[in-house]
């Protein structure tokens, strides 16, 4: 399938414009993308290249969608699992994570890695959010986002490797308003930015993903991608 854009414009944007479907975990749009979290990959001649941080050239050739690339993301998808504590059951968001609705998508009942296992805590010193660094996929889209009235950033990476953690900064955050605390609550795809005092609030079965269903998820995809 054909499709115009403007020259420059980045390779996800456009493919989304156009009715495209390519999942994403650390994309937001207007946001300078990272290409963080590799979901988007896609084949562009024989290389894989993440379309949200590729600017489209005219004539480029795309495959958005094909067993290899299933494969891929499911594989990512497997990893990110693994390497958490993603117990859905008891999530906050069960039914609203993008997380776990990709796991759904690509039939993931079981990451084919080794669970991890690793001892994470949850901050709980700021007075309008919890940070719960189990579900933390490192997606950076809280520190790409949220900015004081200064334009400063209230999250930022903390440690490396596999210490490596989103950290507040506790004296910027102090006077962080309702609606800043929200945004940074909205941004995150998983549960692991919460509010305070606040649970459930949307009931279960009402969910955002909780009545989509997953047979043939990707089959169908790649017929909306017209690649079937
Ligand atoms: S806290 Fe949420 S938004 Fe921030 S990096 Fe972790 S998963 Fe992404």
């Amino acid at each position: 399938m054909k499709i115009d854009t403007s020259e420059g414009t980045l390779l996800l944007d456009a493919l989304q414009e156009n009715g495209y479907h390519v999942p994403t975990l650390c994309h937001v749009e207007g946001l300078v993308p990272r290409g963080a979290c590799r979901v988007c990959s896609v084949k562009i001649g024989n290389r894989l290249q993440t379309a949200c941080t590729t600017p489209v050239n005219d004539g480029m050739e795309v495959i958005t969608q094909d067993d290899e690339l299933d494969a891929l993301r499911k594989q990512i998808v497997e990893m990110m699992l693994a390497e958490g504590n993603h117990f859905c059951p008891f999530c906050e968001i069960s039914g609203q994570c993008e997380l776990q609705e990709l796991a759904y998508q690509f039939g993931i009942t079981i990451s084919n890695y080794p669970y991890l296992f690793q001892d994470r805590d949850v901050e709980a010193s700021h007075p309008k959010l919890l940070k719960d660094h189990n579900r933390c996929i490192l997606c950076k889209r809280c520190i790409r986002l949220i900015k004081d009235e200064e334009g400063k950033r209230i999250f930022a990476f903390s440690k490396r490797g596999s210490k490596l953690s989103i950290q507040i900064d506790t004296e910027l955050a102090k006077n962080m308003s309702d609606e800043l605390a929200n945004e940074a609550i909205a941004c995150c795809p998983v549960g692991a930015m919460l509010p305070r005092n606040k649970a459930f609030q949307v009931p279960i079965g009402k969910r955002k993903y909780d009545n989509i269903s997953h047979n043939n998820s990707t089959e169908n995809l790649r017929e909306n991608n017209g690649e079937k």
